[in-house]
């Protein structure tokens, strides 16, 4: 049997109606969490992630929000704390891309992309900041974490390191998030807070259908992929998770390659 390694915690998923968001919901409930499942739009997608941790008896609510509105922000984790009592994770997923070359990319798109990318972060983590600290650490309930007063787990990948022509946008908000990330973790650290990230690679989500779903592309990515495969949702789950819970009680700032190997540079495996 699992370990329910979270059990009674109360996590918010923000962008759990797919992806690696949706995997991240399923499996921090099969750990015993309370999960908000966020959606910004599509209410059908939501409802079947909160479907599938009731269908393994877990507990979840479904809650819409635009993470890079700040009052729908607020609101999500109003109706978090009423509905749980309190917070005791954040995994601040939520995230697009809108791709274009450099020289013809609008200020929309880059707009776009920076508000739900690296804006959405700020709003979200200081929200749950603001609760982490507000709400009393509860010592005598032996089911809440005995060490962090709460956990932020912050979405980047492997592009806050790995430059991408064709998408700066996208590149430049996770580049923002490894520095946001490591100056709040600074920051809250003396609150008993805890704020990683984790990078992925190439996870098979539809953000990267394009990629994946054709053969010739999908060579190329390999070659990109030491460990020659693409990753799963399940795969950034289970390392969420781990950054969660108390087994990583003294692990903060930090950011986890979720990648196969991406970032060893495989083009000099031949020796360059
Ligand atoms: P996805 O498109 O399945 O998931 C993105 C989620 O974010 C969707 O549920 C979408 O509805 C939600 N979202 C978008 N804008 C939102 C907004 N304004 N407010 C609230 N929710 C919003 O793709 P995914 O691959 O699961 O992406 C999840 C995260 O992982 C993103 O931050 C993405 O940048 C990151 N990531 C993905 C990969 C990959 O290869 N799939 C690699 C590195 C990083």
């Amino acid at each position: 049997m699992t370990e329910l390694k979270l059990k009674d915690q109360v996590a918010i998923v923000t962008g759990s109606s797919s992806g690696i968001g949706k995997a991240c919901a399923i499996h921090l409930a099969s750990l015993g969490a309370k999960v908000v499942v966020n959606y910004s739009s599509n209410l059908e997608e939501g409802q079947k992630t909160v479907d599938e941790i009731e269908k393994n008896g877990g507990i979840a609510i479904l809650v819409k929000a635009d993470v890079s509105h700040e009052e729908e922000v607020k609101a999500m984790f109003n109706k978090t704390v009423n509905e749980f009592g309190r917070l005791d994770i954040l995994v601040s997923n939520a995230g697009l891309q809108q791709d274009s070359s450099f020289l013809d990319m609008t200020l929309a798109q880059w707009q776009k992309v920076i508000d739900v990318n690296l804006t959405g972060q700020f709003l979200c983590c200081r929200e749950a900041s603001r609760q982490f600290v507000a709400q009393e650490k509860r010592k005598s309930e032996p089911d809440h974490s005995e060490l962090s007063v709460g956990k932020i787990i912050l979405m980047s990948s492997v592009h806050d390191i790995i430059p991408w022509a064709g998408h700066v946008n996208y590149a430049a908000s996770k580049g923002g998030i490894m520095m946001f990330m490591k100056s709040i973790s600074q920051e809250l650290a003396p609150y008993k807070i805890r704020v990683n990230s984790v990078s992925p690679g190439a996870i098979k989500t539809t953000i990267n259908k394009d990629v994946w779903s054709d053969p010739e592309k999908y060579k190329s990515l390999l070659q990109l992929i030491p460990y020659k495969r693409i990753g799963t949702p399940q795969d950034v789950a289970k390392a969420v998770a781990w950054l969660a819970s108390d087994d990583s009680d003294y692990v903060n700032g930090e950011t986890l390659y979720i990648d196969g190997g991406m970032t060893l540079y495989p083009e000099f495996a031949d020796n360059g």
